[in-house]
């Protein structure tokens, strides 16, 4: 997965990667201080990240009484609700008829009426989740929050290297289709397109696949997709609808 990290990365995220680096540079009391401060951060931001992938809001509507029939539906308990519009997916709930959405913290803040914090440590009592709320984390901890943040990190720039590349090989298919269409004598950048638009489609349909096996095909060919895009794109003038 490591690799995923030679992708194409958004600015925001390089910048505070090299202001981490930077910290090195720092005076020994001063590093200390600030790991004591964000040591405390991170042991709250930890707590909240475990308990929210440790507890779907099912389970928690289950917990707090919340009755879910045979189709996984629920009777919203924030409006009056004579049809269960509740539904839970992906550890999330979500009420179809007045909107209200969340995921285990936040059903339970509203359930029973406390802030965020008083949400978690209620979780972390009745499903006895051991939340670092009230020590420090531990070094088993710590390493395993950075992990979680890196891989966060990485499936984000995954995406936004996703997302660019889908609309790249679009617009690469959409021109040699369009000159297709035209009837015209090709330009080297058309007839390329039109030489490359099965392969286009193909990874544009792996990379819209829900299989990450499917969408890692491309990603191991990446520079040379990426190069025959650009050759395909550069100079196209933005058209109309061309997104
Ligand atoms: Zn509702």
């Amino acid at each position: 997965m490591c690799e995923c990290k030679k992708a194409p990365v958004a600015g925001g995220t390089t910048i505070r990667a090299e202001g981490n680096e930077r910290r090195g540079g720092l005076n020994a009391a001063l590093r200390q201080s600030i790991a004591r401060e964000t040591n405390g951060v991170n042991g709250a931001g930890e707590a909240f990240a475990r308990c929210r992938e440790s507890v779907s809001a099912e389970e928690a509507a289950r917990m707090y009484g919340i009755h879910i029939d045979h189709r996984g539906k629920a009777r919203c308990p924030f409006h009056d609700d004579h049809r269960p519009s509740m539904s839970f997916h992906a550890g999330r709930f979500r009420c179809w008829s007045c909107g209200v959405s969340g995921n285990c913290i936040d059903l339970t803040m509203k359930l029973l009426g406390v802030d965020a914090m008083g949400a978690v440590r209620r979780l972390d009592a009745d499903f006895h989740l051991g939340l670092p709320l009230d020590r420090p984390l531990s070094r088993e901890e710590r390493d395993q929050a950075d992990r979680r943040r890196q891989l966060n990190d990485t499936r984000q720039r995954f995406e936004e290297w996703r997302e660019k590349m889908l609309r790249d090989l679009n617009t690469a298919y959409r021109i040699g289709h369009q000159a297709l269409l035209s009837g015209h004598d090709l330009s080297d950048r058309e007839a390329l397109a039109v030489r490359w638009m099965d392969a286009l489609e193909a990874w544009a349909d792996a990379l819209d696949s829900k299989e990450m096996s499917e969408q890692m095909k491309v990603f191991r060919d990446r520079e040379e997709v990426e190069r025959l895009c650009q050759m395909i794109l550069r100079n196209t003038p933005m058209k109309s609808g061309a997104t």
